[in-house]
């Protein structure tokens, strides 16, 4: 694994080693990224593990409930009321901020991807939703559930994989219904209160009138995510996702702005990288802070540290091209080839027209230099051609006006040829 420290000043060393990820970006056909909360630190959206996260503000109101930031995306979080209405209250803020956040360099560098053919998937572990607002494809709906005929299809078209869900709805925690977010929900959950589910309330009243049982089964609703301890309800549909993106031959593997921590990301990168080595492929790890050698030196070809945004920028900076849409591209080509190639000044003088009246004037110099030596008495005569040395060079024709130009005043101070 090479090492590449980008969040200082970069020196031509780093430089150097840059220029080969640059490359391996520039040169890749497939690309898979899988990103993480890095990428989103940049458009306002709080890590939740930073110390001035968004999980710290909620520790803030609530002292003695949270262990660690972790413990917000855990499913042991249901155990007790309090947690619960933590949770809820958490989410609220994290949809917040979502809502409101603008994609960043990072985002914007998945959809160039995407636009030059070269992204083959995304998988993400943010639940903000972001890559939605540049108009990325997310998200598997229930019908993508039947992995036979036609999920191909279905995969194919999906640019990024939300791992762990998204915020974007609400989910029924008994029928699984999925809601919209609204005003009224947004003010419960604020306040740690959970909504009822809509769809439960009336296959209960359904059951009611109609004399059946009542089953005591009614939901509420809460952020349609996936909580770690939880399982996946598209486990099925990813790893036949997976499968699908390791033999579509992926020849890059892009990790950005995540740790590495959770064992389903720490598989997937593993056997996305297997695959992709086997093909000669390389695997780039992009975060403000390292990966442990120990763990993956044998699976990371590239560490590059710094924040992701900033990566994007010097790439941009090193191969400009492949930001360039096509049209920019075919616009760039036809003013190259419009504007003549610029010249050395050795070149021009050897072809421009200009120049060859330069050295003509240049050896013609001599006539002008021994003026000033030449008697007063043999001017209007003909005291030139009676100089023995001058007579070959000399033309007595008249300059033209156009030597008063000042390449050619320049050209006739040289005296070296008067001396040879
Ligand atoms: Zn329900």
């Amino acid at each position: 694994m090479k090492t590449i420290d980008l969040s200082k000043e970069v020196d031509s060393h780093e430089h150097i080693k840059f220029a080969e990820v640059a490359k391996t970006v520039y040169k890749a056909r497939r690309t898979v990224v899988l990103t993480g909360a890095g990428i989103s630190c940049n458009a306002g959206i709080p890590d939740f593990r930073s110390s001035d996260g968004l999980y710290n503000m909620v520790k803030t109101k609530f002292p003695t409930k949270v262990v660690k930031g972790q413990d917000l995306f855990d499913i042991s979080i249901f155990r007790d009321e309090m947690t619960v209405s933590l949770f809820l209250s958490f989410m609220e803020q994290l949809y917040s901020f979502s809502e409101t956040a603008s994609p960043t360099e990072t985002h914007r560098f998945i959809r160039m991807l995407k636009d030059k053919k070269k992204l083959l998937r995304c998988y993400t572990q943010n639940i903000d939703g972001l890559e939605q607002k540049l108009g990325l494809k997310t998200g598997l709906s229930v019908s993508d559930v039947d992995t036979g005929r036609g999920f191909v299809k279905r995969w194919q078209a999906l640019d990024v994989v939300q791992l762990h869900g998204s915020l974007g709805h609400l989910a029924c925690t008994s029928c699984f219904c999925n809601f919209d977010w609204n005003s009224e929900y947004r003010r419960q959950l604020a306040q740690g209160l959970s909504p009822d589910c809509h769809n439960c309330y009336l296959k209960y009243q359904e059951r009611l009138y109609s004399g059946k049982r009542l089953t005591g089964n009614y939901g509420f609703l809460r952020p349609n995510i996936v909580l770690y301890g939880e399982n996946h309800p598209q486990a099925e549909i990813l790893a036949s996702g997976i499968n699908k993106d390791k033999s579509s031959r992926p020849d890059l593997l892009i990790i950005m702005g995540t740790s590495l921590r959770v064992d389903g990301v720490k598989k997937l990168v593993r056997a996305l990288a297997s695959d992709i080595h086997a093909r000669g492929g390389k695997v780039l790890f992009v975060n403000k802070t390292p990966v442990s050698h120990a763990m993956w030196s044998s699976v990371i070809d590239y560490e590059v540290l710094c924040d992701c945004d900033r990566f994007v920028e010097l790439l941009r900076d090193e191969i400009p091209d492949l930001f360039l849409t096509q049209e920019q591209l075919d616009s760039k080509r036809l003013n190259q080839k419009l504007i003549t190639p610029p010249r050395t000044p050795e070149s021009k003088l050897k072809q421009d027209p200009a120049s060859v009246a330069v050295k003509a004037e240049v050896a013609v110099k001599p006539e002008i230099t021994v003026k000033p030596e030449v008697d007063d008495s043999q001017v209007g005569a003909t005291p030139i051609k009676q100089d023995p040395h001058h007579t070959p060079t000399v033309a007595p024709k008249p300059r033209p006006r156009k030597r008063a130009n000042p390449c050619k005043q320049k050209a006739t101070k040289p005296t070296k040829k008067i001396r040879s």
